[in-house]
């Protein structure tokens, strides 16, 4: 392929192929060197922007509000074996379910939200304060968090380095750090959909509801928290809102994972500690 003027977000080397191409002039790099997979170009921030207004956000808010419920007490109470009624700050707070959640059992709670929407909703309705904007110009002191949160959010960034570096001298000594993404390595997820639809799953599309810029593996995850200052303790299945036949194919990845050690489920779930 001819030259792609950019630099990995991860090792910062320059060789890639590519892994999807049907979407001009958009394509999905795989980094030669480390195997970040990601979008190139961006779209421009007010294509993304345009992604996450009142729409993205109504069926959280009415229709899926107790099936969400459910999977964000799954998410705290696997989060809370490890640390309990800190200072915990979620990054990409979305409709501030989980953070009502943790204000709840306990937890001092602070948010930031890229949509103003939502951020004006966490706000307004549920009396959260939230700082609408990127995590950099929230103005956070170093060591303020004993716990950071990031649910699905890291792949819809432009640069999850800069994120992590500053998530890093946000949270104190032995802080926290949580991440969920999805799972570049999903091969059962792909399999299956390949199987009923005829053709492969998509990385991308600039028409998709969600746009991930980045897709991570546990590799490519660990990578990241070694390169920013962490050290990663645990990645493990994620569980997420999803159709019943997708909850049933991704079953049998977490059972295979079970077995053999292998992450070929829908989604990583990853605890990490600052050094
Ligand atoms: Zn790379």
């Amino acid at each position: 392929m001819k030259p792609v003027e950019t630099s990995c977000n991860l090792c910062g080397q320059n060789s890639f192929k590519v892994r999807e191409d049907d979407d001009p002039p958009f394509r999905v790099l795989e980094c030669l060197n480390c195997r970040l997979v990601f979008v190139h170009p961006f779209p421009d921030i007010a294509t993304l922007a345009v992604h996450y207004d009142a729409d993205y956000y109504r069926d959280w808010i009415c229709q899926q509000k107790n099936k969400r419920i459910r999977m964000w007490e799954g998410r705290l109470n696997k989060l809370e074996k490890r640390r309990q009624g800190e200072h915990l700050l979620d990054v990409g707070c979305g409709d501030g379910a989980f953070l009502k959640l943790a204000q709840e059992r306990g937890w001092e709670i602070s948010g930031t939200e890229h949509s103003s929407f939502a951020a004006n909703y966490v706000s307004e309705a549920l009396g959260i304060p939230v700082f609408c904007g990127e995590i950099f110009d929230a103005g956070y002191p170093e060591n303020s968090f004993d716990v950071v949160t990031m649910w699905h959010v890291l792949e819809h960034l432009t640069d999850p380095k800069r994120y992590l570096r500053e998530i890093h001298r946000i949270l104190k000594p032995s802080g926290l750090l949580v991440i969920a993404v999805p799972n570049v390595n999903d091969y059962i997820m792909q399999a299956a959909y390949r199987l009923g639809k005829r053709r492969p799953l998509k990385l991308f599309s600039k028409d998709d509801r969600e746009i991930h810029l980045y897709h991570f593996s546990d590799k490519t995850l660990r990578n990241y928290l070694r390169n920013t200052g962490f050290e990663c303790l645990k990645i493990a299945p994620d569980y997420g809102i999803t159709e019943y036949s997708k909850k049933m194919v991704n079953s049998i990845a977490v059972v295979l994972y079970y077995m053999s050690g292998l992450r070929i489920f829908n989604a990583l779930e990853v605890y990490a500690t600052r050094i």
